[in-house]
């Protein structure tokens, strides 16, 4: 934007115009950098690029590049925070945000119920390196409060979980946090940026897989961690940017694009994911259905509370266990069954037999993750042409 610092802009303007750079040619959309290094003027140019680059001045682009840039810019406005470091994968971003700040004899606690790969850095991969880990019920405040201790380095968890919809009281948890110095870092994706207040209700770190919603179509993977100045450029980017999880400047110009329609998007998403799951209770075929907005999810209040919208996603528990699952599965003509979420298509996920598969019996139980359990990503299709097709395939369940 011409006037980036004169006014305070709301989100809409934000997500369209904040971090373009706009090269000698004065393009409208924002150009597409695919180039790994950058010209130096001069040897003296070169040494003193290396010696102390600004946020204008490139190296190579697994440091920084400018389309990257401009997402991250973009990103870290949208979301309230001083900057942002994009990478390659969603799991690249949480991996690194953890793995940069902590070191062997560090103690992290987090919330059990996480996104599988989450957990696997958190169970298998930090204990390896001498990071000590708690996981507890995220919903039970007195659990978090008995976990977190004086010598507590980070606190994680997911505003809102995958795929049983728990809503964990980002205040509540992130002040807990903070009375003891720990950083608290939110894997903010069910939420979108677009619902997001986790930076007004006390995170110090947000990440968003950019592979969901701000994509948006399903096309590139990407991953991004906002924060503070000091967090993101002397805590994170050291470790990114030597470990390569750089984010490639072409999936960069995809998630600008993204940015630029995602508030329209996950509004319409989440209005159809309402009305579906309104439709939906009280359904004979339905043992349980799952959103954080409806008045009968048991954290409703604390979800309305924290976002203006329920997000766009709901889960629906089929009384008839995994065999009613499938047969509600195979009879879906408009919504796909596939494991990505916040895409313009419908898709349907079954859990317990694909993205929490590995998962033992007990630890399924315990995250809710029944045989009927189906997880749906509500897309961009008419929101009754979508109703029908979920309750012609119930019928057939
Ligand atoms: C998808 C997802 C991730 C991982 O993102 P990728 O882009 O697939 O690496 C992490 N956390 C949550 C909550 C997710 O939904």
């Amino acid at each position: 934007m011409k006037d980036n610092t004169s006014k305070p802009r709301s989100p809409r303007t934000l997500a369209v115009h904040a971090g373009t750079r706009r090269s000698q040619y004065g393009e409208v959309s924002e150009a597409m950098f695919l180039t790994q290094g950058f010209v130096y003027e001069t040897a003296e140019a070169a040494e003193a690029r290396f010696l102390d680059a600004t946020r204008e001045e490139f190296i190579y682009a697994r440091y920084g590049n400018p389309t990257v840039a401009m997402f991250e810019d973009r990103i870290a406005a949208l979301e309230g925070t001083e900057d942002a470091f994009a990478t390659a994968s969603g799991m690249a971003a949480v991996n690194g945000a953890l793995v940069s700040m902590l070191a062997a004899g560090d103690h992290v606690v987090a919330a059990r119920a996480l996104f599988g790969s989450c957990l696997y850095i958190l169970e298998e991969v930090l204990p390896r390196y001498g990071v000590e880990v708690t996981l507890v019920d995220g919903t039970d405040l007195e659990a978090w409060r008995e976990a977190i201790r004086a010598d507590t380095k980070v606190v994680f968890f997911e505003s809102i979980s995958n795929p049983a919809l728990e809503v964990i009281d980002i205040a509540a948890v992130s002040a807990l946090g903070h009375a003891v110095g720990a950083t608290v870092i939110c894997d903010n994706v069910f939420a979108t940026p677009t619902f997001s207040r986790a930076v007004e209700l006390g995170v110090d770190v947000v990440i968003y897989s950019t592979t969901k919603h701000i994509d948006g179509q399903g096309r590139c993977l990407g991953g991004v961690i906002c924060g503070t100045q000091e967090f993101v450029r002397k805590t994170a980017e050291p470790y990114l940017k030597h470990t390569g999880a750089a984010m490639s400047p072409f999936n960069a110009w995809i998630m600008l694009k993204g940015l630029e329609t995602l508030d329209l998007r996950v509004r319409a998403q989440a209005d159809t994911a309402l009305r579906l799951a309104q439709r939906l209770e009280g359904h004979g075929k339905l043992a349980r259905i799952l959103h954080p907005h409806l008045d009968t999810h048991p954290q409703a209040a604390l979800a309305r509370s924290q976002m203006e919208r329920g997000g766009t996603v709901l889960a629906i528990d089929l009384a008839g266990g995994k065999d009613a699952a499938f047969r509600f599965l195979n009879a879906l003509e408009i919504v796909v069954i596939s494991n990505n979420l916040g895409d313009a298509k419908s898709i349907a996920t079954h859990p317990a037999t694909t993205t929490h598969q590995r998962l033992p019996d007990d630890q399924k139980a315990a995250l809710g993750i029944t045989p009927g359990l189906i997880r749906l990503s509500i897309g961009l299709e008419d929101a009754d042409d979508l109703i029908a097709d979920v309750l012609d395939a119930l019928a057939v369940a």
